[in-house]
């Protein structure tokens, strides 16, 4: 488990001093422009503070997969362009990484400045954690402030290996993961409820893992729901299965009676002919599917109850839509979970990029306590695994 008691850019003094950032400007592109900035947004809490309080500021951030070599159209470029009009001040920007341009910008940077180097993935030593291309990066600072939680969960130089050279800080992002979602699984409000879905029980074995110690109640829909069933001697028809995970699933129901932990599985499906967004489909009343047909989203008795058991939850954790959300007729078990999480008065935690992003499209986003920015990273931290560019951070 990651400690969630690590410094802030708050618990450092940064004036006059050069602070290595690492931010996650991993945004997506269509035709050549930035296409959503919400990331740059994101990042510019911390960079304003650092700013106004007198440090000299150098940005560093991964985009795309270059895989080690310089490619134009991987630059980070055109992040510097849309930083530097939403911070309202220039944002100089490096031509390399840990080469002469980016070593004279950041040489003279002054108070207040703010500078951004090239990709650092245009370097291979990047994933690798090579600790020469780590000193080269930290050589240009003097202070190291990671906030990049979407790849906290790798060991690369510039999210964990800079860390080895230098005092090493959290900015605000990644403050606010770590005290969120710490707080959640440390001391939760309870009942604790935890509601997971997505299509694989193979993705979220882990999670379910750490979360069967700590919940009062664990809520199971889409298309993993029918390895369950299937455990359980329910027929699913051609419903999604993991065959190879029967025998866990067994466990895992075996250890949630043994817990004592509330285990809900659908008690109704919404039925298809075909895995097609156009496919025939029907509600059937009914946790057994027949021959022919598979389970596409939960019914409607399972949307009233799952709801009836969001609404009395101290604190949700979700991840996972309870359908194939992505096809309007399969998708209404997932709204009206995103609507039941958003009227309760819970502490409510979504990580995961679907589920992240269906709370978003229905217009919940701003209901939510929390929507972890990082799928990969905060399905590690509900898994209880440290995250190394976090794990490398001075504690208080
Ligand atoms: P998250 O990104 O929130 O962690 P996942 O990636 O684990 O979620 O799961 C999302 C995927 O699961 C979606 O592509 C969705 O279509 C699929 N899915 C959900 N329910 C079913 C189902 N009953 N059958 C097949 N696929 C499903
Ligand atoms: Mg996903």
């Amino acid at each position: 488990m990651t400690s969630v008691n690590k410094k802030t850019v708050e618990d450092i003094q940064v004036k006059g001093k050069k602070v290595l950032v690492r931010c996650d400007f991993n945004v997506p592109f269509k035709d050549g422009k930035i296409a959503d900035d919400k990331r740059i947004k994101g990042a510019l809490k911390t960079i304003e503070y650092l700013k106004n309080n007198g440090a000299k500021v150098i940005l560093c951030s991964h985009m795309g997969r270059p895989k080690g070599e310089f490619k134009p159209e991987f630059s980070l470029a055109p992040v510097a362009v849309r930083l530097s009009e939403l911070l309202g001040c220039e944002v100089k920007m490096a031509k390399d990484v840990v080469g002469e341009d980016a070593m004279a910008i950041t040489a003279n940077l002054q108070e207040g400045e703010v500078a951004l180097i090239e990709n650092v993935r245009f370097h291979k030593e990047e994933t690798k954690n090579d600790p020469e291309f780590a000193k080269k990066l930290a050589s240009m600072a003097e202070i190291f402030v990671n906030d990049a939680f979407g790849t906290a969960h790798r060991a690369h130089a510039s999210t964990e290996g800079v860390s080895h050279y230098l005092p090493s800080v959290c900015g605000y992002l990644i403050q606010k993961e770590i005290s969120i979602m710490g707080a959640a699984l440390e001391e939760p409000k309870r009942p604790f409820v935890a509601i997971l879905g997505g299509a694989k029980v193979s993705d979220k074995i882990g999670v379910i893992n750490n979360l069967i110690e700590k919940v009062d109640t664990l809520i199971i829909g889409g298309g993993m729901a029918y390895t369950f069933f299937k455990a359980l001697g329910h027929s699913i028809g051609s419903s999604i299965c993991e065959e190879d995970k029967l025998d866990l699933a067994k466990e895992i129901l075996d250890k949630a009676r043994a817990k004592n932990v509330n285990f809900l599985l659908p008690v109704d499906n919404v039925i298809a002919r075909e895995y097609k967004e156009d496919s025939e489909y029907m509600s059937i009343y009914s946790d057994s599917i027949p021959d022919g047909w598979m389970g596409l989203d939960i019914g409607e008795k399972t949307q009233e109850l799952y709801s009836k058991t969001l609404k009395g939850a101290g604190t949700v954790v979700w991840n996972g839509p309870m359908g194939v959300s992505e096809w309007e007729h399969f998708a209404s078990g997932t709204r009206s979970v995103a609507k039941a999480i958003a009227e309760t008065d819970a502490i409510s935690i979504i990580g995961g990029g679907d589920s992240a992003a269906a709370v978003e499209t229905l217009g919940y986003a701003d209901k939510m306590t929390h929507i972890s920015t990082g799928g990969g990273a905060s399905l590690e931290f509900l898994e209880g695994l440290e995250l190394p560019g976090i794990a490398c951070l001075d504690e208080k």
